[in-house]
Order: C-alpha cells, then structure tokens, then sequence
C-alpha cells in the first residue's frame, strides 16, 4: 500500500459538505486539503457501471489536472429486492425538471420493490468507494459499507438523500431519525475512511 507522503491533498469534489467532511478526519495528519471548485477543476462524466469505475474517473482525472493526489468518494444504496439497484444510479434516480428531489427517488424505489413482490424485510446497503490517485497513475482503493433494510413510509428529516428509508441493522431508528454524529461513527462512509487513512497515513 503507497503512504501519502506530500503537503497537500486535493479532494475530487465539489460537494462543500464531503470537502469539509474529509478535511476535519485529516486534521490530526497536518496536510493541506484543497477541494476541485478552488481548483476550478470541471466535473468529469461519471460513464462507469461500478462504484469503483467511477470513483476512479474522478480521482484520476484531478491528479492529472492538478499534479497532485487526489482523493475522491462515490457513494450509493444497493437494494436487493432490485438486484442491486439503484446501485451507481443512486442519484439520477433523484432527477427530475426542477432538480434532484429525494421524495421522488424514495417513492420510485419502494414502488418497485412492491413491483418484485418480495416480501419484507427489504435488505439494503450503502456503499461508499474511495479511491486516492496519484499523478503517475498509481491508485489505492478503499470500500464501505453499512447493511440494513428499506422500511416504508419515510421517517425522519434528519440526514440526506435516501436515509428516512435506510433503517441500520441493529437500530430501531432509520438514518433519517438518527443523530448525525451517531450515522456518522457506522457509516458506510465512516467505513471506507477510517480503512483510508489507516492504510494511506498511520
Ligand atoms: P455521488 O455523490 O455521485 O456519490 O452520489 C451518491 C448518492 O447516493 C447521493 O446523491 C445520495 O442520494 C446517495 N447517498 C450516498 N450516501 C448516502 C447517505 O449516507 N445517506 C443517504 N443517501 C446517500
């Protein structure tokens, strides 16, 4: 496994939130992190059919730019009851004229698993893919996940995307429900982060 070993890391994102996310878990290793947007870095085309695939894309594409190593995160919830689905389509499931709208992608998600007709519990998981690239086109890879199951109706406003229907295995509570710093220790992205800066910095 290659160290990160330089003063500055550049995060393949344009998501204020992830940047921010990812830049207090590398406070304690005193690098700079510097996000795509500051970079004015364009968003490439995510074409890949794995988390893997397209984290890839993002993270070579800005080590490339930039000269630098790039980390970058794709994320989604895979449905088993959907064989996988909506898996990398997480979020385009969201689109709609008016923008990306969760409800929608929710209620498309449960109308087609009452469509499989497999019975409940509807097991789940988020995945999270981090991938670090390096400007001579090395890469490490990291995965996490958190299991679960899709309940119905939606509960909670806490959170984002499709928690109010993500219930953790092990909880009573759906992601939406739960306190942020709780979902925040179990994860999926947790998962993968804390297997990144094991393997990339300790
Ligand atoms: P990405 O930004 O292309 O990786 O898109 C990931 C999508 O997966 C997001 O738009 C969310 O809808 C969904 N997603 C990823 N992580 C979470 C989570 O922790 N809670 C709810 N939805 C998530």
């Amino acid at each position: 496994m290659r160290k990160f070993s330089g003063d500055t890391l550049l995060v393949a994102t344009h998501n204020a939130g992830k940047l921010e996310e990812i830049a207090t878990l590398l406070k304690p290793y005193d690098i700079q992190v510097v996000g795509a947007a500051e970079k004015k870095l364009d968003e490439p085309e995510e074409t890949e059919t794995t988390f893997v695939g397209n984290a890839r894309i993002k993270a070579h594409a800005a080590a490339r730019a930039t000269d630098l190593p790039a980390l970058s995160d794709d994320s989604g919830i895979e449905i088993d009851a959907l064989d996988g689905a909506p898996g990398v389509f997480t979020a385009d499931w969201a689109e709609t004229e008016n923008g990306r709208d969760f409800v929608v992608a929710m209620t498309k998600a449960h109308n087609r698993i009452l469509a499989s007709k497999s019975k409940p519990p509807w097991t789940a998981r988020f995945c999270c893919t981090l991938v670090l690239a390096w400007p001579d086109g090395h890469d490490e890879v990291f995965t996490g996940t958190i299991e679960g199951r899709i309940v119905w109706p939606m509960r909670g406003a806490q959170g984002h995307g499709y928690d109010p229907i993500f219930q953790p295995n092990g909880y009573d509570l759906t992601f939406g429900e739960m306190d942020g710093a709780e979902k925040n220790r179990i994860s999926h992205r947790a998962d993968a982060f804390g297997k990144f800066v094991k393997g990339c910095f300790d």
